[in-house]
C-alpha cells in the first residue's frame, strides 16, 4: 500500500518538477510518519523512501529505539522544537528544520553533534506559533551561522491551512525570495495539500503525511 501511494506521489512530482521547468533530482521527498508506527516508516524504506519527518521528540524516541538500523536513512524534525528538548532532538535527528530561536539554536549546538539545519519562518503573524518572523531572521542567521556545530542549509514555512492550493503560494513565493536574499539553498515547503504549487515556486523539500502513510488520529497528550 505503502509503496503504491510513493509511486503515485512519485509521478506526481516528476510531473510537477517538468511544469516548472526543474529537475527532478532537485526535490527531496519527506515522508511525514508523525503519529505512525514504525512499521510504516521500515514499510516505506523497503519501498525505497530515505527522508522521514517526525514532529514529537518523544513519540520518535519510542519509533527510533524499535526501527534498529536504517542504513542511508535521513531524519528530519519537522515540529515545533522546545529548547529543553533540544539535546534529545539533537542525538535523534540529522536535520532540525524549526529552528526559531537564538536560545534553540544555541541549545542544538551545545549538544555537541554537528546538526544540519533549518529556520522555521512565520510568514503569517494572526494564525502560527511557531517560527521566526521576517523581521527576527537576519538577527537569527547570523547567530546560526556563528555556531560552530549548526550547519545552516535554508528555511521552512508552514503556511496557513490552504482551502485550495494556490492560497499557499503568495508563501512559498516570499520564503524563496527570503531564502535567496541571505543566500541559503534549501526550501522546505509543500504538504499532500500543496506540494505541486511548493515545486513550482522552487521547493527542495516536500514534506508529504497524508498522502503516503494515509489519515492520521489526533496526536495523544503526552506525545509532546
Ligand atoms: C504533518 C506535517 C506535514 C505533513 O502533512 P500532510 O498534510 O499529512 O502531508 C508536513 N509538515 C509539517 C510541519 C507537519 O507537521
Amino acid at each position: 500500500m505503502i509503496a503504491d501511494a510513493l509511486a503515485k506521489i512519485e509521478e506526481r512530482i516528476e510531473q510537477a518538477a517538468r511544469r516548472a521547468g526543474r529537475r527532478r533530482e532537485e526535490i527531496t521527498l519527506i515522508g511525514v510518519s508523525k503519529i505512525k508506527p514504525a512499521a510504516a516508516i521500515r514499510e516505506a524504506y523497503e519501498a525505497g523512501l530515505r527522508h522521514f519527518g517526525e514532529n514529537y521528540v518523544q513519540e520518535f524516541q519510542t519509533k527510533r529505539a524499535e526501527l534498529g538500523n536504517l542504513p542511508g536513512a535521513t531524519f528530519h524534525m519537522i515540529g515545533h522544537l522546545q529548547s529543553n528538548k533540544a539535546r534529545v532532538a539533537a542525538e535523534l535527528f540529522d536535520v532540525i528544520q524549526t529552528v526559531d530561536s537564538v536560545r534553540l539554536a544555541r541549545r542544538l549546538n551545545e549538544a555537541g553533534k554537528r546538526l544540519r539545519v533549518l529556520i522555521e519562518v512565520r510568514l503569517s503573524p494572526e494564525e502560527a506559533k511557531s517560527g521566526a518572523s521576517e523581521q527576527e531572521l537576519p538577527a537569527l542567521i547570523e547567530a546560526v551561522r556563528s555556531m560552530e556545530n549548526l550547519e545552516l542549509r535554508g528555511l521552512m514555512v508552514m503556511p496557513p491551512w490552504p482551502e485550495t492550493p494556490e492560497d499557499s503560494r503568495p508563501y512559498f513565493r516570499r520564503l524563496q525570495e527570503l531564502a535567496a536574499a541571505h543566500g541559503l539553498s534549501e526550501l522546505s515547503m509543500g504538504m499532500t495539500g500543496d506540494f505541486e504549487v511548493a515545486i513550482e515556486e522552487g521547493a527542495t523539500m516536500i514534506r508529504v503525511g497524508t498522502a503516503i502513510f494515509g489519515k492520521r488520529k489526533p496526536p495523544q497528550t503526552g506525545d509532546r
